[in-house]
């Protein structure tokens, strides 16, 4: 129970009174709590999940809840493929930044080849020039790096299939 007078959004969507051995209340009390047990009521079942909760140890609750609730939110908005085609889409960019990752760093190397082969390029004037150039590099995989490693992806997904 979240309150003296207020339900959580699996309580409020089932139109019942919450209580404090509420099964939902724990990771269903948020702003958009409703709307999202409704969502993971159409797709798998208040009852189910009640039973899935239960079943669990209190440590792995929320992450169930989570992704029960992803998942269901992921199915609304695509019935055949649900969260799968998010996935799909995600290993996608994965790929290919990998590959952009691995020409810049092959460029890199080549790069440092080029220097160690000739000396001159060690004199003051053309570490100059060949600076700007090598710093580009290191600040697109900088950049790069940053996409992938963005953790707030999966946020960024989850207020998507919010607003659809
Ligand atoms: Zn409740």
């Amino acid at each position: 129970m979240t309150g003296l007078n207020s339900s959580c959004g699996a309580c409020k969507f089932l139109r019942r009174r919450c209580t404090n051995e509420c099964i939902f209340a724990p990771y269903f009390s948020y702003e958009h709590a409703t709307t999202h047990f409704s969502a993971v009521h159409k797709v798998f079942g208040a009852s189910n999940v009640s039973k899935l909760l239960s079943c669990l140890p209190v440590l792995e609750r929320t992450d169930a809840a989570i992704t029960v609730a992803y998942e269901a939110l992921a199915r609304m908005h695509d019935p055949v493929y649900g969260c799968v085609s998010h996935i799909f889409s995600l290993q996608q960019q994965i790929a290919c930044l990998m590959e952009e990752i691995e020409v810049i760093e092959n460029q890199m190397a080549n790069r440092a080849v080029d220097i160690c082969n000739n000396p001159y390029l060690f004199t003051q004037s053309n570490i100059d020039q060949s600076v700007p150039i090598l710093d580009s590099e290191i600040a697109a995989v900088d950049q790069i790096s940053e996409i992938y490693l963005d953790s707030g992806i999966i946020e960024r997904l989850l207020q998507e299939l919010d607003q659809d």
